[in-house]
């Protein structure tokens, strides 16, 4: 555990393999344009009038050794909204391609986001400091370079969320507004308005992407790509040794690998990314680019966040896994030239199917308090709880809360005091028919007899599935209610969210009112139900 020194901001040390290792655009114009055999260009952020330091993760940190009083001085609130560059940190964009909703995209970049570097600890980890909101880079596009309040702070808070909740993720180290106004037009039906503008300071080991080397692929451009490959090799997977067909061959086994691991995850706590496109997708499996994505209230595996997406619902919370399967192929085809060996790749991407199955079965036991899966009991068991969750509509975070709470020996429970430990995770208990209660009754009690065989005793199985399964996750509309005060200047919400999402999974008793089921006038509200990509 990194300890909080008393280095001053400005004594941060910079060590910028990125920049040093990888070939830069020769191009130093901040135009608008096609990048060739780069993986960056060097730029500026864009100067803001009045940043206002909104939050920040002291995990962040403390893990970047960045003291508290330093976080709160004025140095800190304008190296992060990108006014001013500390000594050793270089500004640049990276240039990626991707695939969006299936289809081929070209370049695409960081149209948004400035790399500042990358910090050494003192346990010698590096991580690279990424500004998304700071202004236009070559890789702009269309967009302005900016980022607006609402969404800046859904990403901060989200990607601190999810890392306490065990999801590998980006980190989020600040949250600042910028005394800009910033025009979106949120739903794209012609009403732009103006909204506070906002930079949040990312945090990761690496924002390589799978677009990172499609790019390269696609170009034709193999030089570059081999460049690319082999220096994330050696960086960001020293483990697997010096870059060799072979190595490639297993490295994308581990990207795989990490990959699905990650979607079990998302699995696991109720999270739809919401935009799985190939530049989403982190080269070391971790969650990144919150835009519109949202966590399951009622267990519906067909409902996506992304009202962009709501006709086709690519990426919907069920699909997540099918998705990530068919990135890792896009993937694949990019690496193939440098490998020339279908058959392998084509292994591992057919075992992706398999593999994730068998992830996800022992984490779908994990969640219901068993030792492990036992495919003769568990999967009727499993393809019965799916559907009794959709029976009515049942939250799904509170649902297995309560489950925890069940007494599994008592076989003498009548179906109301069965049910009644569960009741607070159903939305319209009186929509409860005769016949769902009883299929959700024979569920309980067959439950309640498999995990009898485990002999635990309920204390040890609540203890384990408490583990697993949050009590505190970023519910839609907690994220706007926040959102709906920092708007008026008000960030109280938003730091009592950082620090309650801080323990996910314990009893916080004065903070019970977090965790109950989204409440019924955000069902149908923009930010709590529906999330446009406008960000
Ligand atoms: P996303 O859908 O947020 O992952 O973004 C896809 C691409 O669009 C990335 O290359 C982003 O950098 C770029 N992009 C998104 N919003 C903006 C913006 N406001 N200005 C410039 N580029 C943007
Ligand atoms: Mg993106």
């Amino acid at each position: 555990m990194a300890t909080n020194t008393n280095t001053p901001l400005s004594a941060l040390k910079f060590d910028n393999r990125f920049v040093r290792e990888l070939p830069a655009d020769p191009d130093s114009d901040n135009i608008r344009r096609q990048v060739l055999s780069s993986c960056y260009s060097f730029v500026d952020s864009t100067q803001v009038s009045s940043p206002q330091l909104v939050a920040y993760s002291r995990d962040v940190a403390e893990l970047l050794e960045i003291s508290e009083d330093d976080c709160q001085a004025e140095l800190f609130k304008h190296v992060f909204a990108g006014n001013e560059l500390l000594d050793g940190m270089k500004s640049y964009a990276q240039c990626y391609g991707g695939h969006q909703f299936g289809n081929w995209a070209g370049q695409l970049g960081d149209g948004r986001a400035i790399n500042l570097g990358e910090v050494v600890n003192q346990q010698g980890q590096h991580h690279t400091l990424q500004l998304k909101g700071s202004g236009p880079t070559p890789y702009s596009r269309s967009g302005d370079g900016f980022a607006v309040l609402r969404s800046s702070l859904r990403e901060f808070l989200c990607s601190e969320a999810m890392f306490h909740l065990g999801v590998p993720t980006t980190r989020a180290l600040s949250l600042i507004t910028t005394g800009e106004q910033i025009t979106r037009d949120m739903f794209y039906d012609g009403r732009p308005q103006k909204e506070p503008g906002a930079v949040v300071c990312r945090v990761a080991p690496s924002f390589l992407r799978f677009g990172s080397y499609e790019i390269f692929a696609s170009r034709g451009d193999l030089d570059t790509l081999k460049q690319l490959v082999d220096y994330t090799i050696r960086t960001d997977f020293p483990h697997l040794g010096e870059p060799s067909v072979d190595v490639y061959i297993q490295w994308f086994a581990e990207i795989a690998e990490r990959t699905m691991d990650m979607v079990v995850h998302w699995m696991r706590v109720g999270f739809v990314h919401g935009v799985l496109n190939t530049d989403n997708m982190s080269i070391l499996g971790l969650t990144i680019d919150y835009g519109p994505y949202g966590w399951i209230d009622n267990y519906d595996p067909n409902w996506t966040p992304n009202t962009t997406d709501a006709e086709g619902r690519r990426y919907r919370f069920g699909t997540q896994p099918q998705i990530a399967q068919w990135n890792i192929l896009q993937l694949g085809n990019a690496l193939y030239p440098l490998i020339e060996q279908a058959e392998p790749l084509q292994k591992i991407i057919k075992d992706f199917a398999s593999d994730y199955t068998g992830k996800w079965q022992q984490m779908r036991a994990e969640k219901l308090g068993l030792k492990q899966f036992i495919a003769d009991t568990d999967e009727e068991l499993n393809t019965e709880l799916h559907e009794v969750l959709q029976l009515v509509e049942t939250d799904m975070t509170i649902f297995y809360r309560k489950l925890a709470d069940l007494d599994v020996h008592d076989q003498t429970f009548t179906d109301d005091e069965l049910l009644s430990p569960l009741m607070s995770a159903y939305y319209a208990p009186d929509a409860m028919s005769k016949d769902d209660k009883t299929q959700i009754c024979s569920w309980l009690r067959q439950y309640q007899q498999r995990a009898r065989q485990d002999d635990l005793s309920n204390e040890i199985r609540r203890k384990n599935m408490n583990a697993i399964n949050p009590k505190y996750v970023l519910r839609n509309y907690l994220a706007q209610l926040a959102i709906d005060d920092a708007e008026q200047g008000d960030f109280a919400l938003v730091n009592e969210l950082l620090e309650l999402l801080r323990h996910p999974y314990d009893e916080q008793a004065d903070k019970e009112n977090f965790a109950l089921k989204r409440p019924d006038w955000a069902r149908q509200r923009a930010g709590c139900s529906m999330l446009s990509c406008s960000s």
